[in-house]
C-alpha cells in the first residue's frame, strides 16, 4: 500500500466513517467463523444484498480519472462468459441478493446484453436490475434495455460542455449521450446522471449547468467525489473536490438546497432540491463522507473475482474453481465465507490505498 501525507481532509476535517454503537460493538467482538447459512451478511452484522457485475473491462472511452490512455484490457478467455455469470447471478440471488448493477469497463459493449438481462430477470428472487453507462451506445439500446428488465439508468455525463467533455473522457462526443438520455426517457426508464468531479475540469460552470437540469426534468444528478486508487491515484489526490466545496458553488450560482434525505442515505447519496425543481442533486462523497457503516454492495469482477470493497484489494476468486468443477455448494460456501470477511471500510484516512486495480476493472 501506498503511504504519504493525507490528502483527505476536507474544511470540515479528516473523514471519518458513520459507526453506529451497535456496529462499533460487533467491529470489536465478532471472531472470524464460519459463514452462517441464510441471508448473506459480514460479520460485522452488515446484510449483503447488492451485487455489482462489471460486465467487461473494455471500455469506448478513456476517462482521465478512470483509466490510463494505454490502458491494456484482459484477453476473452480470462472474462466471465455467459453461462458464468448466470450461474453465479443465480446462486447470489439464491442467498438473498435483491439488486443488481450492470457496469464495467463499458457494460453496453458485452454482446448480446438486453438476452442476459431477460435470462436474469427470469431467475427468482432477483427485484431490481440497474445499468450504468456512459451512455454512448445508449440511443440505440435504451428500449431493448427497458424490455428486457432494466428498471433504471445511471449516465456517467461529466460536463454538458462539448469540449470539455472531451477533455475528461479524451474523445468522447457528448452529444451521442445526450441523444442515449432522450432515449432513456423515451424508454420510460429511471435516470439518474453522474458526473465525477475533477478540481480545474468541471468543478464550477459545469456543476452549475448539470444542476440546472433538475429544474425541468425528474432526474437526479449525482455528483461523485473523485476517488484514488490503482496505478493513477497521485491525479486524483491531486483533484479532488469535496461536498461541501460543491454545495457552496451551486449554492451561489442557483439558490439554497434542501436537503431531502436528512439523517439517511439514498443508497450511498446525500439528497437536495432546489426550489422548485422536479429532479434532485445527490452527492456520493466516498472519501470525505464515507458510508461504509451502511454498506450492503459486493462486486463481482469481469475476470469472476468477488471483491469486497471497491477502495480495497481483498478479492476472493470464483472463477478459477467453477472452471475447476466446482459444485453449488462448495461454490456458495466460497462466496459466504468471502461475504462474512467483507473489510469494515476503506482505510483512506489512514492512507492506504487500493492498487491491484483501476476504476474501470471494478465497475465504481
Ligand atoms: N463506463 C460506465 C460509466 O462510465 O458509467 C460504467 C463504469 S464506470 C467505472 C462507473 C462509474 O465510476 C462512472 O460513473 C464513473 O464516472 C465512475 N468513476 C470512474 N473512475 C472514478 C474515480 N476515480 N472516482 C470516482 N468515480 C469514478
Ligand atoms: Fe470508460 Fe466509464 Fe471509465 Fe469513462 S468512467 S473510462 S466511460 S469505464
Amino acid at each position: 500500500m501506498a503511504s504519504s501525507a493525507c490528502c483527505f481532509k476536507t474544511r470540515r476535517g479528516v473523514c471519518s466513517p458513520v459507526v453506529s454503537t451497535t456496529q462499533q460493538r460487533l467491529r470489536q467482538r465478532l471472531p472470524l467463523a464460519a459463514a452462517p447459512a441464510g441471508i448473506a451478511r459480514d460479520r460485522f452484522g452488515r446484510t449483503l444484498n447488492y451485487l455489482r457485475i462489471s460486465l467487461t473491462d473494455m471500455c469506448n472511452l478513456r476517462c482521465v480519472y478512470c483509466m490510463p490512455a494505454d490502458m491494456t484490457f484482459r484477453p476473452r478467455a480470462e472474462l466471465m462468459q455467459d453461462d458464468e455469470l448466470l450461474r453465479l447471478i443465480a446462486q447470489f440471488a439464491a442467498m438473498g441478493f435483491r439488486k443488481f448493477r450492470y457496469t464495467g469497463g463499458e457494460p453496453t459493449l458485452r454482446a448480446n446484453l438486453p438476452g442476459l438481462i431477460s435470462r436474469v430477470s427470469a431467475m427468482p428472487g432477483v427485484a431490481m436490475q440497474a445499468i450504468t453507462t456512459n451512455g454512448v451506445m445508449l440511443d440505440q439500446l435504451a428500449a431493448p434495455l427497458r424490455e428486457a428488465g432494466i428498471a433504471c439508468v445511471n449516465v456517467s455525463i461529466d460536463s454538458l460542455d462539448p469540449q470539455k467533455f472531451r477533455r475528461m473522457t479524451r474523445w468522447g462526443n457528448v452529444r451521442d449521450v445526450w441523444a442515449g438520455i432522450q432515449s432513456a426517457q423515451r424508454a420510460g426508464l429511471g435516470i439518474k446522471l453522474n458526473a465525477v468531479v475533477v478540481r480545474g475540469h468541471n468543478d464550477q460552470q459545469d456543476v452549475v449547468d448539470l444542476a440546472r437540469l433538475t429544474l425541468e426534468h425528474d432526474w437526479q444528478v449525482r455528483y461523485i467525489e473523485l476517488m484514488p486508487f490503482g496505478g493513477i491515484h497521485e491525479f486524483q489526490r491531486a483533484h479532488i473536490v469535496s461536498e461541501d466545496e460543491l454545495r457552496a458553488t451551486i449554492e451561489a450560482a442557483l439558490g439554497p438546497l434542501q436537503i431531502q434525505n436528512e439523517g439517511e442515505l439514498d443508497g450511498e447519496a446525500r439528497v437536495f432540491r432546489l426550489r422548485g425543481a422536479r429532479g434532485s442533486l445527490g452527492f456520493i462523497s466516498s472519501v470525505t463522507k464515507p458510508f461504509c457503516a451502511g454498506c450492503s454492495r459486493v462486486r463481482l469482477t469481469a475476470d469472476g473475482k468477488l471483491r469486497l470493497c471497491l477502495l480495497r484489494d481483498k478479492e476472493v476468486d470464483l472463477l478459477t474453481p467453477m472452471r475447476a468443477g466446482l459444485d453449488d455448494a462448495g461454490l456458495e460456501a466460497l462466496i459466504r465465507e468471502g461475504l462474512w470477511e467483507k473489510p469494515w471500510g476503506h482505510g483512506l484516512e489512514q492512507n492506504q490505498f487500493a492498487t491491484n486495480r483501476v476504476m474501470s476493472e471494478i465497475g465504481g
